[in-house]
């Protein structure tokens, strides 16, 4: 087994603390990355609180993964020693079913092995994350990223990157198009930069006015403070599309209202407590109200390399690892600007 080292939480109560594990041997498909940098996403308060009900302690979260291949197994063809790897929400799926043969693996029918808070095919093996030393990862889940000085803006792509991508695209997002991101954290940022780089009139509906003038500097156009109802009463019916990011409940209806004909709402956060939505507020406009989650390894791979070409990356404030209680309490209060990285070096 290889010896690795990180940080978890034992429980939904208590502090991170460093945490010795093991990875597995390296089979002749995986790679072995040493991380230098993870994302902290707002997934992983929920998780490591038991947000959501289903976590497994100890925990190491963390699935905005980038570092170096240290190691290749034999078979392996994707990449080489020294090139620059990462590792998004999931590490392995069954590969055979119909979600993983169209490239969604993240809704594997059989088992979609989450890089945290989950096992790995065998149901049994729990799975750590990136909040620690190094991973191994079958190549086929590991993405291309290309060598840049940036890598810590590159971290969050894994997965506030892909979750927003992924429903800009699939609802052909661009020209002529007025789009919302509700909420500006690490999902909304990206959302505003991934929008307005696909050429769409972007608005963010934020409860934080603070935060206009870095909404216009990551390209959004307008900005509304949701707190005052006024403020959305004049803007019913015009826009084409709104991705929700927002982490914490929240009355869904007053954004659907926003919607025009056919316009759509996807929901990317997820909070604690299922919404109330009127349906009357679906109804006019013939609107319509969706989900989206991550995406599938290679549209994952389209999203790296689009960010590459667009030189579009992540705002981030890297800390060490030692400030991962600071990092959530103020990512908890809507603070980050706009996402903490860890700087796995400082793990050492
Ligand atoms: P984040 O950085 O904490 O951003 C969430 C933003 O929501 C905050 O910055 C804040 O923006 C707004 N917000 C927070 N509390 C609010 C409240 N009480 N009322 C209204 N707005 C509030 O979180 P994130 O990492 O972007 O993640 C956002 C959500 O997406 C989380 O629930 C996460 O679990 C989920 N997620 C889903 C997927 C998926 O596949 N669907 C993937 C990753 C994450 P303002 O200050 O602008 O209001
Ligand atoms: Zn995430």
């Amino acid at each position: 087994m290889i010896q690795a080292k990180g940080y978890a939480v034992q429980s939904a109560e208590s502090k991170f603390e460093p945490f010795n594990f093991e990875r597995r041997e390296l089979g002749a498909n995986d790679v072995l990355i040493e991380i230098q940098f993870c994302g902290i996403c707002h997934s992983d308060i929920h998780q490591a609180r038991n947000e959501w009900h289903n976590s497994i302690y100890p925990m190491v979260p963390g699935h905005e993964i980038v570092g170096r291949i240290t190691q290749v197994g034999a078979e392996v063809s994707k990449f080489k020693e020294s090139d620059i790897a990462g590792v998004g929400c999931f590490v392995d799926s069954c590969r055979v079913c119909e979600n993983c043969k169209n490239d969604f693996e993240q809704f594997c029918q059989k088992h979609c092995a989450q890089t945290y808070n989950s096992t790995e095919m065998d149901e049994k093996t729990p799975t750590f994350g990136g909040y620690s030393n190094q991973i191994v990862v079958d190549e086929k889940y590991a993405l291309k990223v290309s060598d840049t000085e940036n890598l810590a803006g590159v971290a969050p792509l894994l997965c506030a990157g892909i979750t927003t991508y992924s429903p800009l695209k699939k609802f052909n997002v661009g020209k002529g198009q007025k789009v919302g991101v509700v909420g500006l954290g690490g999902l909304g940022h990206m959302g505003v930069k991934l929008a307005a780089s696909m050429g769409a009139e972007v608005t963010v509906f934020s409860t934080s006015p603070s935060k206009e003038q870095d909404a216009r500097n990551l390209g959004a156009h307008n900005f509304v403070v949701t707190k005052e109802p006024e403020n959305m009463k004049p803007l019913a019916g015009q826009y084409d599309f709104i991705l929700d990011t927002v982490s914490a409940n929240h009355d869904l209806n007053m954004y659907l209202n926003l919607l025009k004909l056919n316009g759509a709402m996807v929901i990317v956060g997820v909070p604690e407590k299922p919404a109330g939505i009127h349906a009357f507020a679906l109804i006019g406009n013939n609107r319509t109200l969706a989900g989206s989650g991550i995406g599938g390894i290679a549209e994952t791979q389209e999203m790296l390399d689009y960010c590459a070409a667009n030189n579009i990356t992540s705002d981030v404030e890297v800390i060490p690892i030692q400030q991962l209680e600071e990092a959530y309490e103020r990512t908890v209060k809507a603070d980050v600007r706009y996402r903490f990285v860890i700087d796995m070096q400082s793990l050492a």
